[in-house]
């Protein structure tokens, strides 16, 4: 049987993954017809970003299974017209863009490396000898896929690693935490927090004033998850009465970002425009044709969005 497999995203992205997606589904050894634009009560799968024209599912009567290629589900996980299985987007190069991305910007802030960018000015200042890793503390808020491996990543270069989730975790060498309680103590003295949670009503300004004044006394927030985690006013208030060092922003409650944005011109706030990580189409297509084969075959999907919880 010919499985029909919509691909539903931007436009521009169908010559990025269309070879990809055939190779990894000829890989399979499945019978199938890929292309863009197919009778919705023909499609069996849909590929999908949540940018994408198809916003009403009703047609797709027999879908099984519809596939984003983002890792973030906030902007398809209420379509009430969405009762197929929603999977989300968890790929090996995307996972390794987040890892390099956030050791880049904590290492640039434990090295102070801003300072030595300046400091071209002939003034010898010895002594400013940055601390080891191990003394400090970076908190990562959010640890599943993206924040699991951070996590693991700033541990194996000597950070003291705390994480908090939603459920209980057991990781080696690594603080982990749950609860408002949890979030407390994970964020109490940390130098760093780095927050890679997804953006639901539960998740909406964890930063705010209160939590922002558990962190150490000049501490850097990292935000490569969603801009709704943290209350914009209460982080520029805290960088302005100096409680906080500085903030490297990826995402914002508004993108792109207004060119108006206080963010855009404060100066102890960096900006980059949700660059942190995306999709890799050579290594996302092997997680697509995956779980097509494995819910063709009669087996788990993988990656399941739920529902209830948000992500
Ligand atoms: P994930 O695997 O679903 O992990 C989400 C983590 O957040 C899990 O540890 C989860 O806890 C925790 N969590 C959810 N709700 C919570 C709550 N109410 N309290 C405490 N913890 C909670 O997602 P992921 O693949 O790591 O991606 C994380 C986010 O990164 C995405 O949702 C997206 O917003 C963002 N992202 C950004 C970029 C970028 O370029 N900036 C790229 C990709 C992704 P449990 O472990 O207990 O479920």
């Amino acid at each position: 049987m010919t499985l029909n497999i919509l691909f539903a995203s931007h436009t521009d992205r169908w010559s990025a993954y269309e070879p990809h997606l055939r190779r990894a589904l000829d890989g399979y050894g499945l019978s199938y017809s890929l292309s863009t634009k197919a009778p919705p009560e023909d499609v069996d799968y849909i590929v999908y970003a949540p940018n994408s024209d198809v916003q009403d599912f009703t047609p797709y009567t027999k879908c099984k299974a519809v596939l984003n290629l983002w890792a973030g589900v906030e902007s398809v996980v209420n379509n009430e017209t969405l009762t197929q299985p929603l999977c989300r987007m968890v790929d090996h190069g995307l996972t390794q863009g987040m890892v390099d991305w956030v050791t880049g910007h904590v290492m640039r802030h434990h090295l102070n490396v801003d300072l030595w960018i300046t400091a071209q000015d002939g003034d010898w200042r010895a002594g400013l000898v940055p601390p080891l890793s191990s003394d400090r503390i970076v908190t990562i808020l959010g640890m599943g896929a993206l924040g699991s491996a951070c996590a693991s990543a700033l541990k194996s270069i000597g950070f003291q690693v705390r994480g908090w989730s939603r459920r209980p975790k057991v990781m080696d060498t690594i603080d982990c935490y749950v609860g408002q309680d949890g979030l407390d103590a994970a964020l109490s003295g940390a130098h760093m927090v780095v927050l890679l949670l997804p953006d639901t009503p539960q998740t909406n300004n964890v930063l705010n004033a209160s939590t922002l004044n558990k962190l150490a006394q000049g501490a850097v927030v990292i935000n490569p998850g969603r801009g709704p985690l943290i209350d914009d006013d209460a982080l520029i208030a805290a960088l302005d009465r100096d409680h906080l060092h500085h903030a490297t922003l990826d995402v914002f409650r508004t993108e792109p970002l207004p060119k108006d944005h206080p963010f855009w011109s404060h100066p102890k706030i960096t900006v980059t425009p949700h660059i942190a990580s995306e999709t890799r189409p050579s290594t996302a297509a092997q997680v697509i044709a995956d779980n097509i084969y494995r819910c063709a075959t009669g087996q788990k999907l993988l990656h399941l969005v739920d529902r209830t919880a948000g992500y």
